[in-house]
């Protein structure tokens, strides 16, 4: 609860006046309401200081506070803020470029901004790619449950979770979806790949010729960060070519450095057709996001310049700033080498936090970089999710010792069991520290 007057009156007309995401309008207490933040730490109008353990929402991957970031951007508009992406501008292909250069591979680049927008580019450039080719009837896409890609009538249609879906029906039509890979429950899948076959049926009895693509995450984030068997996203892949379907990877969570490769599906030897960006390529400080196209997808949209193009645009995606703001950001991930930054640091929070398991209600504590998951249970034996109050109350318990961690899942589904953590990936020593010591007291407190 804010304190002073200052910090009441801001609160009074946060309350009036702005509906927040995922709110309705019954007050809450204890909105954060920020006003400064650098590195890892976030500062609220009384001058609280929270480590925040969350980046946001996965997204400062650099860190807050970084002036030439903000030095990038107001250079650029003051030269040329604007200039729609139907035409050109030069921080828009030294981007382009540069994404190449990270992916390793000859991808053509679409902007927008928003991983949902990037989503929803990527399901129109996969559907419109077999109709070049003369494919007609491949609509369908295969996405799992627990995944999150969005909040718009598509993406949202390939989100497999049910309460964030079931209020806003009937969303696009077209989507299926299939269970996902989950080792902790299904540890036998790491050697059958029972998870991977189950989408060789479903496009089976889907009818290959109708399938579109397979949309996923490398690594499943919101839905509950859930490891793949080492070989699942490998298998999906050749499933998909022998399917005459397209991969599409969302990479809005997993990609910069957030699982300690500079893309997530880098760990498991595949090259998808088309790669969806967003969050980390500014690291937040202005939105812009990325579909990225397999040249070979982009070649098929040739020939006839009025009937084989792309019909989509949007008024503001590869915005000159943001772009040069990205390009800055990439170059310090490259200087501060903070992809291998997580990866070590992610390797040894992970033994840090293993301990944990020694509780009673800790199942598992999980993760790839720096994106971290500790499953509560009720109980180790039945490994039933443990309830959404207990879980608040960690929640609760590492914010009154200053630290912000998330939870993701679904209430609906049942489970909504699963502490989140995804640090700026410039963590500092001491804030690693701190990370550790207050997650420990903050689960031992319970
Ligand atoms: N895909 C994934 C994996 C995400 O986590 C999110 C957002 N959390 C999105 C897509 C949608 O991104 P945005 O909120 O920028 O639309």
């Amino acid at each position: 609860m804010l304190a002073t007057d200052q910090g009441k009156d801001l609160q009074k007309k946060d309350e009036r006046y702005i509906w927040h995401a995922m709110r309705g309008s019954a007050p809450v207490s204890g909105n954060l309401i920020i006003k400064e933040a650098k590195g890892a730490w976030v500062v609220d109008i009384e001058g609280n200081r929270y480590l925040d353990g969350m980046s946001g929402l996965w997204c400062v991957n650099a860190g807050y506070g970084r002036k030439e970031l903000a030095e990038a951007a107001y250079a650029q508009l003051l030269e040329m803020p604007y200039f729609p992406m139907s035409q050109s501008h030069i921080p828009a292909i030294k981007l382009a470029e540069k994404l190449n250069e990270w992916l390793g591979d000859d991808y053509v680049i679409f902007f927008s901004n928003s991983g949902s927008e990037a989503n929803e580019t990527a399901f129109k450039i996969a559907r419109q790619y077999h109709q070049q080719r003369g494919d007609h009837g491949r609509y369908k896409f295969i996405s799992r449950y627990r995944a999150y890609h969005g909040n718009s009538m598509g993406a949202l249609a390939a989100t497999g979770q049910a309460e964030r879906k079931y209020k806003y029906e009937p969303l696009a039509p077209g989507f299926i979806h299939v269970n996902p890979p989950d080792v902790y429950r299904n540890p036998i899948d790491e050697h059958t790949l029972e998870s991977a076959h189950e989408v060789d049926k479903v496009m089976t009895w889907e009818l290959s010729q109708t399938v579109a693509a397979m949309i996923m995450e490398p690594i499943i984030t919101g839905g509950g960060c859930l490891i793949p068997p080492q070989n699942y996203m490998k298998k999906v892949k050749e499933i998909c070519e022998k399917h005459g379907a397209l991969l599409i990877c969302d990479e809005v969570i997993c990609g910069f450095g957030r699982t300690g490769k500079a893309f997530g599906f880098m760990h498991y030897d595949v090259k998808p057709d088309i790669i969806t960006m967003a969050k980390g390529i500014t690291s937040a400080y202005l939105p812009l996001s990325v579909t990225a196209v397999k040249r070979e997808i982009y070649e098929a949209y040739s020939g006839n310049e009025q009937y084989d193009r792309l019909r989509h645009v949007n008024t503001f995606g590869g915005n000159p700033a943001a772009c040069a703001l990205a390009l800055k950001n990439l170059e310090i991930f490259e200087d501060e080498k903070l992809i291998e930054r997580s990866q070590v640091l992610g390797e040894r929070l992970l033994k840090e936090l293993e301990e944990l398991k020694d509780l009673p209600f800790v199942g598992d504590v999980r993760g790839k970089g720096l994106l971290i998951g500790i499953e509560l249970v009720e109980d180790k034996e039945s490994k039933k999710p443990a309830s959404v109050e207990i879980v608040n109350k960690v929640i609760s318990a590492c914010k009154e010792r200053k630290l912000i961690i998330g939870k993701n899942g679904d209430t609906v589904a049942g489970y909504n069991n699963i502490l989140q953590l995804a640090p700026p990936l410039s963590i500092t020593e001491d804030d690693f520290t701190f990370i550790v010591k207050t997650l420990k007291e903050s689960l031992r407190s319970i």
